[in-house]
């Protein structure tokens, strides 16, 4: 009879904690760049949170919320601007409470799952107050006037990963590895010098990539990417470039406003196989543009990474340099198929991401010749 009456009651609590709908805080994670920390949590639709900021410290609510065994231990995370993060438990709301380095600015949106998170996501920006505009590395002096700024562009990067290998690689590691050799490169050459737009692993907004290349007068844009597609088959390497036709402003406008809806994490939203990312820097490429500086850099290029690779996707087939340079001359290369498992392979390999750094590199000091 008592066992019996143990089992009704466990019953019960089961339907109850069902009816309750609980939100259920999947995983916790942090993302640190150098102007602002991201907190990223994945939720169950339909989230009921408050923020409250109060001096140094601010205290994020969630009501009716469970936490996971596994979510807990990702809670206590400290960089530059979290110091301490507690949790108050109050029946079910709990209320995590984050002592800070300083006084940010908070700003707090949720996002729908897509084809890389399967859950809601809680997104808390803390941005650096003094929003500071970017700013060159370096003021240019009129003696390093005649140096080359290389703005090299990691793709993707913090909650965007990228491309997905074949055994589960992430392009966002592998692009920052061959932007890291590839900025080396540069800096021990005479005359030129790389400026990367991350250094870590965070995520840069694309306006943003841009803009820093057009802050530090930057006189080439390299921006590097592995491509995926459903096939395993597909390889080799491309390079897309940009149009110079409009100028570098009207393309970062342009960016701006494709990216309010879709660049939150620069995350693609569309189920087709194409780089969103790739698709929004790519806005006006058309074939009547390709007399371009751009082109140019693209062919040099192209002729060092053909060395490595087997087969060449797109390849601008002429070029007329012209005098007038009115644009940065930016390019995206994807460097290899990251879905070929062989590739993927290659792309993971510290001696072939040399390679790879090597070919660009070459291409870009021919592009200079
Ligand atoms: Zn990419």
């Amino acid at each position: 009879m008592r066992r019996l009456a143990g089992l009704v009651f466990g019953l019960f609590f089961l339907s109850s904690a069902y009816a309750d709908n609980k939100t259920t805080l999947h995983d916790f994670r942090f993302w640190s760049s150098p102007d602002r920390t991201r907190i990223v949590i994945d939720v169950d639709p339909g989230v009921r949170f408050s923020i409250n900021q109060k001096n140094s410290q601010f205290t994020l609510g969630i009501r009716n919320a469970k936490i996971l065994k596994d979510t807990y231990k990702k809670l206590f995370f400290t960089d530059q601007r979290i110091k301490k993060t507690r949790i108050k438990r109050d029946g079910t709301t709990y209320q995590f409470k984050f002592k800070l380095h300083g006084q940010y600015q908070i700003k707090s949106y949720t996002l729908k799952p897509n084809d890389k998170y399967r859950y809601n996501r809680l997104v808390i920006d803390l941005y650096d107050q003094k929003n500071q505009a970017i700013k060159a590395v370096k003021k240019p002096a009129i003696q390093q006037r005649a140096t080359k700024i290389i703005l090299i562009d990691p793709g993707h990067g913090g909650e965007d990963p990228g491309a997905i290998g074949y055994k589960h690689s992430k392009e966002k590691r592998i692009t920052l590895s061959i932007a890291k050799k590839l900025a080396k490169k540069i800096n021990a050459t005479k005359g030129m010098k790389a400026i990367l737009t991350r250094r870590g692993d965070y995520y840069v907004g694309l306006t943003k990539r841009i803009r820093i290349a057009q802050a530090n007068k930057a006189s080439l844009f390299v921006s590097i990417h592995a491509d995926a597609v459903k096939s395993r088959r597909a390889h080799g390497a491309s390079v897309y470039t940009l149009s110079e036709r409009g100028g570098s402003t009207k393309f970062a406008r342009r960016l701006e406003t494709s990216q309010n809806t879709s660049d939150q994490f620069g995350v693609k939203q569309q189920s087709n196989n194409k780089d969103q990312y790739l698709n929004k820097i790519l806005w006006d490429l058309s074939r009547k543009d390709r007399n371009t500086q751009s082109q140019k850099l693209g062919v040099k290029i192209l002729e060092q990474l053909k060395k490595l690779v087997i087969c060449i996707r797109k390849f601008p087939k002429s070029w007329v340099c012209r005098s007038k340079t009115p644009a940065i001359p930016s390019i995206l290369i994807e460097t290899a198929f990251i879905s070929n498992p062989k590739e993927e392979q290659r792309l993971n390999n510290n001696k072939e991401q040399d390679k790879i750094a090597n070919a660009i590199y070459q291409g870009i000091i021919n592009f200079y010749k």
